[in-house]
């Protein structure tokens, strides 16, 4: 009986592989085809100072809409382009589109926004990033010091000699830098103290226990102390109440980004969310 059921077992397993595989190679070829017909999006999230609501900067965060309608979140499909290596091409689009708009977006208002591009794992090891970041500010004519590049900490740790050097190459363009997911990755603070980064993301999840849960708040208030006497800039991703904002702020937190100020939002509505403080 048993052998039975562990050969039944391995049948299950066999079958779920390959419609697993199957299901890569469509969505693969499907994201090529994306790409060529523009089903492909770049949304943008606010960043937002908390003392006065007002936003200073976007994240460009890409979305996927299938001729269905179906929407793909970008876990999804990220990945996937990361094995495949079109995130190489696709993260170059998302980049040139993300600069025209904060172009766009610089010429309508006064105050100076930063645009903020996530780049993934094989984008930050890719040789020729920082010359392709530098064609895409030329063409594009954005203040290099209004774009900034998101790199998740454990990106930046998995080789952090090889880190240090691209990160150098790219804050010698003057762009801002920033750690995307700080905590979640394997943390140094010898990374921490090495590398030239502007800005830490607090990630969402310890973020999510706030205020009550005691080693959320342990770990959020010993970030922003490190950050404020670092000199680096913290930012609370992921903030979706009142009382979690009312924390951060008590805390000497100046930045943050969510959902209670706004979600990931469409390029159209970009005039009316900047046109106001987005919380008070
Ligand atoms: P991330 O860079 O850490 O982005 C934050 C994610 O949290 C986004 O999910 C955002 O929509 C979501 N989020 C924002 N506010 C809240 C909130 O209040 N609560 C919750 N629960 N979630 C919130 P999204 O857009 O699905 O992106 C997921 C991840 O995919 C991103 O994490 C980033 O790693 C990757 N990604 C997204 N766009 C791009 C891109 O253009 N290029 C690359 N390389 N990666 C991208
Ligand atoms: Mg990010
Ligand atoms: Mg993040
Ligand atoms: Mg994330």
């Amino acid at each position: 009986r048993a052998k039975k059921q562990g050969r039944s077992n391995y049948q299950l397993f066999t079958q779920n592989m390959n419609s697993e595989a199957m299901r890569r190679v469509h969505l693969d070829h499907s994201l090529r085809r994306a790409l060529e017909n523009q089903e492909l999006e770049v949304f943008y999230q606010p960043k937002v100072d908390l003392q006065t609501g007002q936003v200073f900067a976007l994240e460009a965060l890409i979305r996927w809409q299938e001729p269905g309608g179906k929407i793909i979140p970008p876990d999804e499909f990220i990945p996937l382009a990361e094995e495949s290596g079109l995130i190489i091409p696709l993260g170059a689009w998302i980049l040139e589109e993300s600069c025209n708009q904060a172009r766009r977006l610089n010429r309508i208002f006064q105050t100076p926004l930063r645009m903020s591009v996530n780049l993934s794992p094989r984008q930050f090891k890719h040789r020729q990033l920082a010359r392709q970041v530098d064609e895409i500010l030329e063409r594009t004519k954005l203040r290099p010091d209004l774009l900034e590049l998101e790199i998740t900490e454990s990106a930046m740790a998995k080789n952090p000699a090889k880190a240090l050097r691209t990160l150098h190459e790219l804050s010698e363009l003057d762009i801002y830098l920033s750690m995307d997911d700080f905590g979640k990755g394997y943390s140094s603070l010898y990374n921490l103290k090495t590398f030239p980064i502007n800005s830490l993301k607090i990630d969402g999840s310890f973020i999510r226990g706030l205020p009550n849960d005691l080693q959320d708040a342990a770990i959020v208030k010993t970030v922003i102390t490190l950050g404020e006497s670092m000199g680096i800039e913290v930012l609370a991703e992921g903030v979706e109440t009142r009382e979690q904002h009312d924390f951060l702020i008590k805390q000497g937190c100046r930045q943050g980004q969510g959902y209670l100020y706004s979600p990931p939002a469409p390029a159209k509505n970009l005039d009316y969310i900047l046109s106001r403080p987005l919380i008070s």
